[in-house]
Parts: C-alpha cells; structure tokens; sequence
C-alpha cells in the first residue's frame, strides 16, 4: 500500500474539523480532511453563538455566505428558568464587546451551515475526501505519525502526517488513542429526545429568532426557530427519568409536551415533521464529559472528540470551532518552525481546558432552580472572573462564547476583520476567471510568500493599536497579531 503524505490529517469534517483544517491550509500548509458522510449530513446542534458567527466564521471567510443563506436572526435567548414563573430575555446587544448591529447570532439547518464551511475548507485549499472512514491512527512510539481509512468502495488507504486531528465528534472512538480516558461528568447526564414542527409559534419581534428553553418538571425544552415555519424542538430529560423517552417515541414525546405548558402552546397549532431528513424522532445521550489529556504528541483533539458539556447555553459549535482555531494556531506555529510541539500544545490545552470549565462551572450553577436570574448573572461574573463588567453583562459574554477575552471572537476584532480580508483574497485567487492562477495559487511557495506578505500587511495594519493581550497563565503564550499563530509575550 502506497502511503500518501501531508502536513496535516483531520479526521471529521464537522465546524471543529473544517475550522482547524481551513486555517492551517490558509497558512500554505498540505491539509487532508476525511469525512465519513456525504454532506450535506443531519446533525444536531443548530443554535449558534455570535463569537462563531461574527468571529471565526469571519476569519475563515464565510460571513457573506452565512448572511446569503437567510438563517434566523438570533438576538439572544429567552428562558422559562429558575424561580421566576414569567420567561425573562437577554439580548447579546449587552454585551461589551459586541458592537451594536453584530450583536446576534444565528439559527442554523446543520446539514446547511456544516456544507458551508468544508466547501470553504475546499476553496481555501484543504484536501475533502467524503465517504471516507477513519479507523485507527499509525504510531511510531509515543508518536502518532498517520492513520488509516477506508474509501466509500471499501479501499483500504494509508496517510503520514506531521499531526492527526480527530475531530471526528461524539460518536467515534479515534479519541481512545490520543491517551488517557474520557471522564463522564456525574451531574450532567440526560437524554435528549428530538424532532421538528412546522406551524410553531414566534415570540414576538424583535426576539421572534431567539432560542426559547423551558425549564419543567422532567427537564427543560429547547425550541429553536428555523426557518419562518419550521421549529426544532427537544426534550431534555434527567437520567432518573430516562424511562420517559424509552418506548414509542411519538407518545413519549407527546406526553412530555403536555408536561410542559408553554411548549404546549407554542406547538397549539403545529403539525410534527414526519418525512425526510426531519422525519425521525431522535434520541441522543448528552452526557458531559472530557477526555484526561486533549493531545499527544503527533495527536490532536478538537470539539466533541475531546470534550462535551450540557447543550442549554447552546455552545457546542462555539467549543468546536474555537479549539479549531486553538489547534490551528499551535500547528501553525509548529510547522513554521517558531515553537516547539510541547510548548504549543500545551497552550492549546491550557486555554481549551478554561473554556470548556467555564462553562461546566456556570451551567451547575444555572441547574439550581430555586433562584432567579439574578443570581445566574451573579454566578457568571464569579465564575468568569469578571472584575470589569456588570453581572449580567458577565453573564451575557458568558453565553455569547466571549468570555475568554479573545480578540478573534470578538464580533468587534481588527484580527477577524484582517484575517477575513485574508480569506477573501485566498477565495478569489482560488475561483478567479484566471485558470492559470489556481495552479500558480497552489504552489508552497507561492502561498507562503503571499501569506508571509499578508501578515505584514496585517501588522502594519494593526500596528499599535493592537490591543495588548495577557498570556492566560504565566510563562503562556499570546496570539500574533493576524490571529494564526502563538507569539511568546514579551512584557513592555
Ligand atoms: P460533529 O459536528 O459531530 O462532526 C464530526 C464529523 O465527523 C461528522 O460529520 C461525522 O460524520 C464525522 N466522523 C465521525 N466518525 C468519523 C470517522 N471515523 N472518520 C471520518 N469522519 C468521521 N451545539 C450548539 O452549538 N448549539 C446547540 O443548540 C446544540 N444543541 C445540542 C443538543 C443536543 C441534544 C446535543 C447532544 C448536542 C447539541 N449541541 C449543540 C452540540 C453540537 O451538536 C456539537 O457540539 C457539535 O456538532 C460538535 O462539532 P464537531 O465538529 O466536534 O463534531
């Protein structure tokens, strides 16, 4: 069997595989992306955060199509939660660091949003091989140093690579060889039970795209606006009552909506989906967990391969696509030869590990119910460490995915807007009239040299009056200022 080469290997081609895989292609490197499904695929998860949508999205260089494809506005949430009876809302407008007309996110078909970003990952320059199957890693001692798959005509193939990303989601197990074990948390451990409505109720405007969770006696509800007519709606029960969605899906359903009486009258006069891809009532575990050590060396785990936490702040996308742009930034530096593999890594960990805590710390907190919303924002701001913000904008930064302080994130970044220029540019090159520049474009040194001229381009631009980052512990690293690389922070 002939081995094939590249720099990278990603194994899943979900929003952490295609994020991860976009930005280190951006940066001229050979990227091969295998993805078991055909897209577009089903997938749950549709309610995103404005750090995705206004921060790595536009860094990667889909804000424009992301906005052509007419998803629901979401300009924060609405909750029937804790010991107020009335539902209270949040608008992302709170927050601080989102400028006023960025200050939503969007409500997403996944099978929709997904096929956005590998057919961008595509046209930035990663290799996609669909119906592609991982089945297990090559190692040379510690190291991992490839893997192998098997094509949609059932070939066996061998790839070598300086680093494998699994980034391969919930249900494969290509996790287990990264070390270590994956750790179930004992207090979030529910079942989901899902389908989709079409004739729903709309809170009313300008909230009507918000995301709608409804705490009752077995759980809570999400209802998510998907497009003017069609909801998704799920059940989320706790693991003492997991008998309730045992059984006839339909009833079970059924019987836990009229549990529950503001979703009742919502779906009054809705009619349940029951053909094509949001026919099926699904049942999901959404158990939390996180996996012990989050790589080894040649071995990366990106989103749900490495860590998971309870969907009700919606921020599953947000933790793939951020350890994307983590993981992506320690390769990067790695591969160009500016940091060594432990010192990057060790970065990509330290700051994923902070993220994901956040929010496991806050969302225990949020499952106290005898409290009213006062007190989450409270919660927030401790558990942040906010000492600059109110608490409930703490809180709301807390659930936009803004929480680390990232200037990537931030709708409102310099970084995101000149590495999106970035991308725009690759994009053109990429599909321009000009057969000839494709090839041209595709040469390493080609690419490097326009990338090295585009990041001084982006220093120069920023100059000054780049905000001065802190590293997150000491002796920790700070982003370069084009957002694709780890610097060591030199104090001034
Ligand atoms: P995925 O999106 O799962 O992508 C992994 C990809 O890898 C898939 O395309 C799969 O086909 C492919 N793959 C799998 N095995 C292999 C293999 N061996 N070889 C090659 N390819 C492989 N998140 C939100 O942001 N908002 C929400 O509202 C939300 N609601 C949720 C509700 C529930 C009940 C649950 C359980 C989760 C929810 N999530 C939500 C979380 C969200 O679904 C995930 O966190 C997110 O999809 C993770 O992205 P990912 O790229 O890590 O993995």
């Amino acid at each position: 069997m002939s081995v094939e080469e590249f720099d990278v290997v990603v194994a899943g081609g979900g929003p952490g595989g295609s994020t991860v895989a976009t930005l280190v292609a951006m940066q001229g490197h050979r990227v091969l992306l295998l993805e078991k499904e055909f897209f577009p695929r089903y997938q749950i998860g549709e309610s995103l955060l404005p750090s995705t949508v206004h921060g790595v999205c536009k860094i990667l260089g889909v804000s424009e199509e992301l906005a052509a494809a007419n998803f629901p506005v979401k300009r924060g949430g609405t909750f029937r939660w804790g010991a107020r009876p009335e539902p209270w809302t949040f608008s992302f407008s709170v927050s601080p660091r989102i400028t006023g007309p960025k200050a939503f996110a969007y409500q997403v078909e996944r099978a929709k949003f997904d096929e956005i970003l590998l057919n961008n990952a595509k046209r930035k320059g990663v290799v996609v091989r669909e119906g592609c199957t991982v089945n297990s890693v090559v190692e040379d001692g510690e190291r991992v140093t490839g893997l192998r798959y098997t094509d949609d005509d059932g070939n066996q193939h061998e790839v070598s690579a300086t680093f494998v990303i699994d980034a391969s989601g919930n249900k494969s197990r290509l996790y287990s060889h990264v070390g270590g074990s994956r750790n179930y948390s004992e207090f979030f451990r529910s079942l989901a039970l899902f389908g989709y409505f079409e004739g729903g109720k709309r809170l009313p405007a300008p909230y009507s795209g918000n995301i709608l969770s409804v705490a009752f006696d077995s759980g809570w509800f999400w209802y998510i606006p998907l497009s003017d007519t069609l909801t998704s709606v799920g059940a989320v029960v706790r693991r003492e009552d997991a008998d309730k969605v045992q059984g006839d899906r339909e009833k079970a359903l059924d019987t836990l909506i009229a549990e529950c009486p503001l979703i009742s009258e919502y779906l009054g006069h809705a009619r349940r989906v029951t053909s094509g891809k949001y026919g099926e009532l699904r049942v999901r575990k959404d158990y939390s967990y996180h996996q012990t050590t989050f790589w080894r060396p040649g071995m990366i785990l990106v989103g749900d391969a490495a860590c998971f936490v309870d969907p009700v702040f919606s921020s599953g996308v947000h933790l793939a696509t951020y350890s994307g742009v983590l993981a992506a930034r320690s390769i990067n530096s790695v591969l160009d030869g500016d940091l060594d593999e432990k010192t990057a890594l060790t970065e990509f960990e330290a700051r994923y590990r902070r993220e994901y805590g956040v929010y496991y710390e806050f969302l225990v907190a949020f499952y106290e119910m005898n409290v009213n919303e006062e007190s989450y924002f409270w919660q927030a701001k401790k558990v942040t460490n906010n000492t600059k913000d109110t608490e409930l904008e703490s809180f709301v930064d807390l659930i936009g995915g803004l929480s680390s302080g990232e200037a990537a994130l931030a709708a409102s970044s310099r970084i995101a807007e000149r590495s999106a220029e970035f991308a725009a540019a690759i994009d053109q090159m990429a599909g321009g009239d000009d057969a000839s520049m494709v090839p041209l474009f595709k040469s390493q040194v080609v690419r490097q040299v326009m990338q090295e001229g585009g990041q001084e381009q982006m220093r120069a631009v920023l100059g000054e009056d780049a905000e001065p980052e802190l590293p997150l512990f000491p002796g920790g690293l700070v982003t370069s200022p084009d957002g694709m690389k780890w610097l060591p922070h030199r104090p001034v």
